[in-house]
């Protein structure tokens, strides 16, 4: 039996009516690009993250970048984020006009360490940027915290996050910003591109409805210059048939990380993850760390599991970054989980069966 990785097809197949219907009405009213269908799901996805204002984007870069914008970032302005995340979280401050500041991660949810972060803060700092990463909310509380004492902003990077709750309140809800990507592959993804970013400060939100649309505050009169990053109305319409579906979506990633806990415990020397408490994760990867990790990964592809790396290489040890001149042994949690991290299959309606299949062979390497 192989077991993808992750599988797109099955829940896709089960909303095709749906889907298709949504496609037809589409070319039946011929709105393509924002209207009716978009301000719906905004409406929606505004209610699920219990934030007074979502902003549908052409993607989870375009929502960070013009939520950096939207908050501001003066030229030369430091944002600090990690480097233990996809790479868009950090391009996007750079393209803002900002400076990359990277800090280290706690090494038990790999998300930002609130310490080093308050290590990091200088004159010049304007804006953090923790990653809920894997599905796990970053520790806000004492991140806010730090925020409000500092003046500074804080932006959620939840792309990997959808429907994720800190301390009772969904992620995208907290900071001054949540930005989320519809990428397919995400817990939330259309069937192409999208993304949004969610807000409870209608200044904020309305200039970033501005700026993806060439800064415009009505047809062809511009307040300033701004982009081309509008969300596709079928994609809209897509979204919301999806979004209803997310909660039992997200459920049933818990209910597989659960089985995993219990299939996976104590063997060999394998770390699982962790949720930490007054945080609901919603698994958008299932990582675990083991030095012998590349061995472990081979070993799994051959017997025909899907496995990923996220990310097998820290950002500020990648040759786009280089001349921060930050060397190896400068951030050691996050280089010691690129080194060891290896996500197993993980979607919603995997099986029992596959999780068992999985667990077994992960035993069948350690032995055990
Ligand atoms: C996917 C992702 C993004 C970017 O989203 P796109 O829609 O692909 O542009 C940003 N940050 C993180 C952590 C992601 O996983």
């Amino acid at each position: 039996m192989s077991i993808p990785f992750l599988d797109l097809r099955t829940p896709h197949r089960e909303l095709e009516g749906e889907l298709v219907a949504a496609f037809r009405a589409a070319l039946r009213d011929a709105a393509f690009v924002g209207g009716p269908a978009v301000e719906t799901f905004e409406r929606e996805f505004a209610a699920f993250t219990g934030t007074q204002q979502a902003v549908g984007v052409a993607n989870g870069t375009d929502a960070l970048r013009l939520a950096y914008l939207a908050l501001g970032v003066r030229p030369g302005a430091e944002v600090i984020s990690v480097s233990h995340t996809f790479i868009a979280t950090t391009e996007a401050i750079t393209q803002a006009g900002g400076r990359v500041r990277f800090v280290d991660i706690d090494p038990r949810t790999k998300t930002m360490d609130p310490g080093a972060a308050r290590a990091a803060v200088s004159a010049n700092t304007v804006g953090l940027v923790p990653v809920h990463l894997y599905g796990q909310p970053a520790d806000l509380e004492p991140l806010l915290a730090l925020a409000r004492e500092r003046g500074l902003w804080l932006v959620e990077d939840a792309a990997q996050a959808h429907g994720a709750i800190y301390r009772g309140k969904p992620v995208g809800s907290l900071g001054h910003l949540g930005c989320f990507s519809f990428y397919p592959g995400k817990n939330l993804g259309s069937l192409g591109e999208g993304g949004a970013v969610t807000g409870n400060d209608p200044r904020v939100t309305d200039l970033i409805r501005q700026l993806r649309e060439h800064g415009q505050s009505s047809k062809y009169i511009h307040a300033r210059e701004g982009y081309n990053a509008r969300l596709h109305a079928i994609q809209a319409a897509f979204l919301s048939i999806k979004l209803k579906r997310l909660p039992q979506w997200n459920a049933s990633r818990r209910e597989v990380a659960r089985w995993y806990q219990v299939a996976l415990a104590g063997v060999g020397d394998l770390e699982l993850p962790v949720e930490a408490p007054g945080r609901t994760h919603v698994y958008h990867l299932y990582v675990v760390q083991t030095p012998a990790r590349d061995a472990l990964r081979d070993h799994l592809t051959k017997q025909g599991i899907g496995v990923g790396l996220h990310y097998p290489q820290p950002l500020h040890l990648q040759e786009a970054y280089r001349e921060m001149g930050l060397g190896p042994g400068s951030l050691p949690e996050t280089e010691r989980a690129a080194a060891t991290c290896l996500s197993l299959p993980m979607f919603p309606g995997m099986t029992q069966a596959q999780v068992s299949r999985v667990a077994e062979a992960v035993r069948g390497f350690f032995g055990s």
